[in-house]
């Protein structure tokens, strides 16, 4: 490992130019990481700008450093000699900022999905990491000095990948980390209050047509619900509306797979998979076209209307859960 971050740490120093960018529908890790890393490549007296092709969820806008995020457009006839792609386990996932990389292949990828497909010329990829960010962090130290508002903008991405510490890719690893990071100053009450406590009354009344579309099957292991387009048009929300709506889901007693369908935009529809047994969703949905974590994954369908998409996740769920324990399924 230490080999292979020397070797992005030497790439990155023989750069001028940098463009960091992350995935499209952002998490708090695509934005800790792209953020983070062109930050500290201006520390190093670098042009870095960063890019996520996608709108950022306001509540995300609230910690220091997100701002230096920019759009695609912003950065259409700026010319990079070096670019990196962050948290995203395939080139689709950056969408339609794929065209800012000027050979069409980024120079180095830095990501932790073990679906990745190894697109960049560089890729360092670690499955054991339970958040990009904390690659970044391992890059940064020794080489970077970080400060507080660098150490925060990290442990955004840290906690917010690990569910505030408490996934199963946690390990003391990832609290040393973290408790380096408090220590430089990371503020993680205040990245929990920006993250977790920003639901609008329109976003608690979606959540209440979700729970009546909540349908369990497999003898309660499977447990599914939708958001609908209507739904949210209704409401005057987006997909971002539905953001951890999966988790209340997950939280049901003795489900082992969740599934939470978003129509969104109309014509389009996202998935999101979470597994708290023993099957691994990340394989179900690079079966769909996805990929993500063993234990959290997703996968979009463009121009499949919402109840044949549902149809089809729900089957290939029941499919894999009666392999991964047929005894159960038959009793
Ligand atoms: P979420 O359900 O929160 O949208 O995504 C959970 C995880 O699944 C993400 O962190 C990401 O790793 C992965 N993921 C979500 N959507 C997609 C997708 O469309 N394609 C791929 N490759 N991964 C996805
Ligand atoms: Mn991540």
């Amino acid at each position: 490992m230490d080999d292979r971050l020397a070797r992005v740490r030497a790439r990155l120093s023989a750069a001028q130019k940098v463009l960091v960018v992350g995935h499209v529908r952002p998490d708090g890790d695509a934005i800790s990481s792209s953020a983070a890393l062109a930050l500290m490549l201006r520390r190093l007296g670098k042009e870095a700008r960063a890019c996520i092709p996608d709108r950022i969820p306001c509540y995300f806008r609230e910690i220091p450093g997100v701002e230096v995020i920019e759009g695609v457009d912003a950065l259409r006839g700026w010319h990079p000699d070096t670019t990196v792609v962050v948290d995203s386990g395939s080139l689709e996932r950056i969408g339609p900022a794929a065209e800012l990389l000027p050979t069409g292949k980024p120079d180095i990828v830095l990501d932790h999905h073990a679906t990745n497909t190894g697109f960049g010329v560089l890729n360092l990829c670690d499955p054991s990491y339970p958040a990009t960010s904390l690659l970044i962090y391992r890059l940064a130290k020794g080489w970077v000095p970080l400060d507080r508002h660098l150490a925060h903008l990290l442990l955004l991405g840290l906690a917010t990948d690990t569910g505030f510490f408490k996934y199963a890719s946690v390990d003391a690893r990832t609290l040393h980390a973290a408790g380096e990071l408090v220590a430089l100053g990371g503020d993680l009450a205040g990245i929990a209050a920006a993250v977790l406590e920003h639901r609008s009354l329109a976003e608690l009344k979606l959540l209440q047509k979700m729970l009546g579309t909540v349908t369990l099957e497999a003898e309660g292991k499977l447990a599914w619900g939708y958001v609908s387009a209507d739904m949210l048009r209704s409401l005057g929300l987006d997909q971002q509306a539905s953001e951890g709506f999966v988790g209340e889901l997950r939280n049901l007693r003795g489900v082992e797979v969740a599934i939470l369908f978003t129509e969104w935009p109309p014509g389009e529809v996202h998935v999101s998979l979470r597994s708290k047994g023993g099957v691994d969703v990340a394989e179900l949905a690079a079966r769909l076209g996805g990929g993500g974590h063993p234990r959290a994954a997703g996968c979009s369908f463009r121009g499949l209307p919402l109840p044949q998409a549902i149809a089809r996740v729900t089957q290939a769920a029941l499919a894999a859960l009666a392999r991964e324990s047929p005894r159960s399924r038959q009793g």
